[in-house]
């Protein structure tokens, strides 16, 4: 039976992932969201923290904590900003954990170490223009060369690809077989010719975070820096799929928290009918009903976290974690912004730039029809 109580370091990094979010994040979200630009500030100030390493050793450069740590920072960062946590998502559980689980330990001392030690951002390029949920459907290729693996296609939707200095990138290694065989991943450093970010595609939510379709047009990779062996790059890409949901079931939670804490601020002030907001039974019923919802929701996550921390099969709790969490939190926004009437329609209020942050949640890393047929699959073998 798994333990829900906080550990007193758990405890304390909450602490510290919640006072950074208010007293920096939260500052800037706004602006961000409006320039449609991360800022790089907060990028170096949660770099030097160590908030891109939560999960990984001390010995190869990260800050030595556990996955339901991780989640604590998703969901802090993520009450006050998404497009803050995806960038740390998508380098912490797509990129780096990806390399921490099929790495050799040279390729760890090269790729994970700059990522573990916040020198380096990483990013995943599986999705393609004609292949989302089926990930099969990727035409992407990588051609044997001597000692090289030559890399040709698109990669679409690429988060942190702006400014990420390393991709994770999937190819098919041999066209003759169905892509669950013939896929392989490969680290690619940003540098190498040939590989051509786009400007960032314009989004409605997690406007700040930079996602890029990226072109590579004969990338030539050492056949070193494969990762994992030949012809196991789609079940890389599925295992970091499953690792990432949890990040996003955090996420989901913080948005839902962060939206319904604003509500209820707002609500205890604003009057109507000579009373406050709150004190409309339709309003309080509602708010316990979110609030209830949330923890559910919460709950689930941390029983995924520690269920990967324990090295229990996660995949179903995963899904199962990030298919509720994203589904209650895209009802709390709703929800909030309609607690607060035309103010929570208007930009000035958080709730407005979270109800269309929320949305993605419900998409990306696996949209929640993806979730349902994972979870089937396990519940129906
Ligand atoms: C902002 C953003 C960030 C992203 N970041 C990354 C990233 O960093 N790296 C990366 O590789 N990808 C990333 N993605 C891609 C994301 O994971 C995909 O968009 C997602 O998997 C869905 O694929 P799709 O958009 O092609 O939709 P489609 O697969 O075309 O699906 C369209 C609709 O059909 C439904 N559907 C599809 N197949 C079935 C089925 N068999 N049964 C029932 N319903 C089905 C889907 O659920 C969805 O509702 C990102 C996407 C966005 C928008």
């Amino acid at each position: 039976m798994v333990s829900f109580q906080l550990t007193d370091d758990q405890k304390e990094m909450q602490e510290l992932f919640r006072k950074f979010a208010q007293d920096k994040v939260a500052k800037v979200a706004e602006e961000m969201d409006e320039k449609e630009e991360m800022n790089m500030d907060i990028i170096a100030e949660m770099k030097e923290l160590g908030f891109f390493g939560i999960p990984f050793s001390d010995e190869i450069g990260g800050a030595g904590m556990d996955v339901l740590t991780y989640a604590l920072m998703m969901e802090e960062i993520s009450k006050v900003d998404a497009s803050t946590s995806i960038t740390l998502s998508v380098h912490t559980s797509l990129c780096a954990s990806s390399i921490e689980e099929f790495a050799t330990p040279e390729q760890k001392e090269k790729w994970l170490r700059p990522l573990a030690d916040g020198s380096k951002i990483g990013c995943f390029g599986l999705t393609e223009p004609n292949a989302g949920s089926d990930v099969a459907g990727a035409v992407t290729t990588a051609e044997k060369d001597g000692d090289f693996y030559v890399i040709n296609g698109a990669k679409i939707f690429t988060t942190n690809s702006g400014f990420a200095d390393t991709f994770l990138v999937f190819a098919l290694t041999d066209k003759s077989v169905p892509a669950h065989k013939g896929m392989s991943a490969f680290l690619v450093d940003r540098n190498t010719p040939g590989l051509e970010v786009q400007p960032d595609i314009k989004r409605m939510g997690i406007r700040a975070a930079s996602n890029a379709e990226v072109y590579y047009n004969n990338v030539r990779v050492p056949a070193e820096d494969m990762l994992g062996k030949e012809g196991t790059g789609f079940k890389i890409a599925m295992k970091a799929l499953d690792g990432g949901r949890i990040g996003i079931a955090a996420q989901s939670v913080g948005i839902a928290q962060g939206a319904l804490d604003e509500a209820i601020k707002y609500c205890k002030e604003r009057k109507q009918f000579g009373k406050p907001i709150t004190a409309f039974q339709n309003t309080q019923f509602r708010m316990a009903e979110d609030q209830a919802m949330i923890n559910a929701a919460r709950l689930l996550t941390w029983q995924a976290a520690v269920a990967k921390d324990n090295h229990e099969n996660y995949n179903f709790l995963a899904a199962q974690a990030k298919l509720v969490a994203a589904t209650v939190a895209n009802d709390v926004c709703r929800h909030a912004v309609q607690y607060m009437g035309g103010y929570g329609y208007c930009r000035e209020y958080g709730v407005e730039r979270k109800l269309r942050d929320v949305k993605i949640t419900e998409i990306y890393e696996g949209t929640s029809e993806v979730m349902k047929m994972v979870m089937s699959g396990s519940m129906l073998r």
